[in-house]
């Protein structure tokens, strides 16, 4: 179901953008170059995350000036991930690329990006090779977040793959099917499937400004990786409760038997430590099995869809056409 572009706009490009006015008119002439460099119409938008800086004015202004440049504003932060999925939701174009507006997703990257959606591959993945100008911290924990996700999700999510990619616009309309709320884009697209690819980059440092992901924005982000691809922490709790029931069971048996035939043991310790043990592993267990249909609730309330055509051939409506076109030849 490819929707026909207007314009014939046939790549649209996705900027969030907070608080990045140091970097705009960098970003602007960059990606005029880029635009000017591509074989077909394209639209840049600029989704605005509720800066507090002069970026918004400024886009806004450059919006109304040059006819493909588009302005999106949120109407306070959302979040990168909230900001990404509302500029692919507005994109018209047939190959979309999501792309961060500090000049950390060279442009350059994009023409070999659009040389392997021409090979027919529906999602290319841009994967960083090397981060400059990232603390040792920020890269640290980025691998030990990617380690992680990786031995957790049920899924193959690509290690060291951000959301600088590009995707056709018939993933774009799979995507929207997901109406969940907390977005974790890289795991998603991952679900998706598709015919996917990468290409490698070295990413450089930020152009100009600072990075908008402070700690505390990667730690939810990560927990949000974690949390909507693997109910791995959900089972955690019925693995300690079992661990822990077995432990006081072992426990229990020790304490009986040194209260029938020690003298040492005094008096109630043994009742004592039998009840609380078996009660405390009792109660491990059944967390963890509440636990178990919490994560049955939580897949439900995703409202994932259950499975993603990617192609459809000889059905009804397509045999409906070919008939009409042998009806004309006829
Ligand atoms: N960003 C956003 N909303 C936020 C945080 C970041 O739209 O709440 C944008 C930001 O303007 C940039 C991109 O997301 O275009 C990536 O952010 P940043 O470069 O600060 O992250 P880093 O590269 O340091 O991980
Ligand atoms: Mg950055």
């Amino acid at each position: 179901m490819i929707a026909r572009a207007p314009e014939g706009i046939r790549y649209s490009f996705v900027l969030p953008v907070f608080n990045e006015e140091a970097v705009l008119p960098l970003l602007l002439h960059r990606l005029d170059k880029l635009v000017a460099s591509l074989d077909a119409p394209a639209e840049v938008i600029f989704v605005d995350d509720g800066s507090r800086d002069t970026s918004a004015i400024l886009l806004e202004a450059m919006a109304k000036e040059k006819p493909h440049i588009r302005f999106l504003k949120l109407s306070r932060n959302f979040g990168h991930q909230i900001a990404i999925t509302a500029g692919m939701d507005a994109a018209c174009g047939e190959a979309i690329i999501v792309m961060d507006a500090d000049l950390q997703d060279p442009p350059e990257v994009v023409g070999e990006m659009i040389a392997r959606w021409k090979e027919g591959y529906d999602v290319v993945q841009a994967r960083r090779l090397s981060r400059d100008g990232e603390s040792a911290f920020k890269k640290k924990t980025a691998s030990i977040f990617y380690r992680l996700l990786g031995n957790l999700s049920s899924i193959e999510i690509p290690r060291d793959v951000g959301d600088f990619r590009l995707i056709d616009r018939k993933v774009l309309e799979a995507f929207r099917e997901m109406p969940e709320r907390d977005r974790f884009v890289r795991g998603m697209f991952a679900w998706l499937g598709f015919r996917q690819c990468e290409v490698a980059f070295h990413r450089p440092a930020r152009a100009a400004g600072e990075t908008k992901y402070p700690f505390w924005k990667m730690v939810r982000l990560a927990v949000n990786g974690v949390v909507s691809f693997s109910d791995a922490p959900l089972k955690a709790a019925i693995w300690a409760g079992a661990t822990v029931s077995t432990l006081a069971v072992l426990y229990g048996v020790y304490s009986i038997l040194a209260g029938l035939f020690s003298d040492s043991v005094v008096r109630g310790w043994t009742s004592t430590v039998v009840i609380v043990s078996f009660l405390c592993g009792l109660n491990m267990l059944l967390t963890g099995m509440v636990g178990l249909y919490v994560g049955r609730i939580y897949a439900e309330v995703k409202r994932r869809p259950l499975y993603v055509v990617a192609k459809k051939v000889g059905f009804a409506a397509a045999a409906k056409s070919e008939t009409q076109e042998h009806a004309r030849v006829a």
